[in-house]
């Protein structure tokens, strides 16, 4: 599997069609009434003193080092802003970026891709005097809509959608760059790394184990899909690698039980037979999932965005999905079970899947902020509580927990 693996259960719906963002109407219990009241200088700094608001939120509480920029929205980029937050306070993906970025050649030589804008990005932000402010990431999002057309309407987006491409889109950027160099390092010694016992590819043949890159480190993981013939009892399994979990999620439930679901056994009977090797015909079968390898930083996408097939179109899920700060996943390559840390949640503001507003609340050093494009505030754990969803369809509360950051913890 040399290309990074898509969600494997993700349904690969059409582009929902776009509409105006209508912000007012949505989010508004996340601003602050102070800073919506205030101008905008005096939004961002305390009158007089040159020192944010959040810094004085924070206080002694602001860790040493770190620094909370906002980001600026240019229409509608507000799918873009909150993963991007949610991947620079993700540690390892940070700091793995920022090395990638210090080593990477002459910066003038570099040519510009995604993945060097995003460098460039954190980079900006990280060696900043500044501790809070707002940033512009106005060439990444640039090279994004240069680089796929599905992102380039200033519509409103998916944030999953855009998470996804932009994972793969930095693994196949490093797995380019790993080829060149070692083509590169053969042509100039021949009997170098190819002849060091692992020949794992061929000038024509192309056998190329797949590159294990920082990404994949991060957050790739390893689903076994197994299914049991009924009839010999043959077990066939297949292994494919994950990037995030989308997961069917169910009206007053919970994440773990929503996973649970996920991993259950399911019987394929009727019209939907499995073609056994072994009996060569179309048999009954049980078909499950297991994890084999537990992933570093473990996302999951809950599919609030449904696909009616009645009205031709998607609808916005709001059922109430609780999600623990911690969680426990049981792996089958490890004898206790995997145990995580939230510490992101990309939020989705909005009544439907055409419009609305995304927002990341992040945990930092302890204390959680909410991210709002240009501007920061610190909320509290408990206000985490607001996003699960609604117990009853029709309700006010629109706002919710779309994507789910999890840490590992423990045993690394
Ligand atoms: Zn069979």
């Amino acid at each position: 599997m040399a290309k990074a693996a898509r969600s494997p259960t993700a349904e690969a719906p059409p582009a929902p069609p776009a509409a105006e963002k209508s912000r007012s109407a949505v989010g508004s219990g996340l601003r602050s009434l102070a800073s919506a009241a205030s101008g905008f200088l005096d939004r961002w700094t305390v009158v007089g003193t040159g020192i944010s608001r959040l810094e004085k939120a924070l206080g002694d509480q602001f860790p040493e080092g770190e620094h909370y920029f906002g980001l600026e929205n240019f229409g509608n980029t507000c799918y873009c802003n909150s993963v991007l937050q949610a991947l620079y306070y993700c540690i390892p993906f940070r700091e793995q970026l920022l090395e990638y970025s210090a080593n990477y050649k002459n910066p003038g030589e570099a040519e510009e891709n995604l993945l060097t804008c995003l460098a460039d990005l954190f980079t900006q932000i990280s060696l900043s005097k500044k501790k809070t402010g707002v940033i512009s990431p106005k060439r990444f999002v640039h090279r994004v809509r240069k680089e796929n057309e599905a992102f380039r309407s200033h519509m409103h987006q998916d944030a999953h959608e855009f998470l996804n491409f932009l994972l793969n889109e930095i693994v196949d950027i490093l797995e380019r760059e790993f080829n060149t160099m070692k083509d590169s390092s053969e042509t100039t010694s021949p009997d170098g790394e190819a002849s060091n016992g692992e020949v794992n590819h061929l000038a024509n043949g192309v056998r190329r184990e797949p590159l294990v890159t920082w990404v994949h480190k991060d957050f790739q993981g390893i689903l076994t899909n197994e299914t049991k013939c009924l009839m010999c009892e043959t077990v066939t399994a297949k292994d494919e690698t994950f990037l995030d979990l989308s997961i069917d999620i169910e009206q007053n439930s919970s994440l773990t039980s929503c996973l649970k679901n996920f991993f259950s056994t399911e019987t394929l009977n009727a019209d939907d037979k499995f073609f056994c090797d072994k009996c060569c015909s179309l048999q009954e079968a049980q078909k499950r999932m297991k994890i084999k390898k537990a992933p570093q930083i473990l996302v999951i996408h809950l599919k609030r965005f449904k696909f009616i097939e009645q009205l031709s179109r998607h609808k916005k899920l709001s059922y109430r999905v609780v999600y623990p700060m911690e969680l426990k996943l049981s792996s089958a390559s490890d004898d206790v079970d995997c145990e995580y840390s939230l510490f992101a949640v990309v939020v989705h503001l909005g009544s439907g899947p055409n419009q609305g507003h995304y927002v990341s609340q992040i945990k930092s050093s302890d204390h959680w902020l909410c991210f709002d494009d240009d501007n920061v505030e610190k909320i509290q754990e408990s206000s985490l509580q607001t996003f699960y969803g609604s117990s009853r369809e029709y309700s006010g509360n629109t706002d919710h927990g779309y994507i789910l950051f999890y840490e590992r913890i423990g045993k690394s």
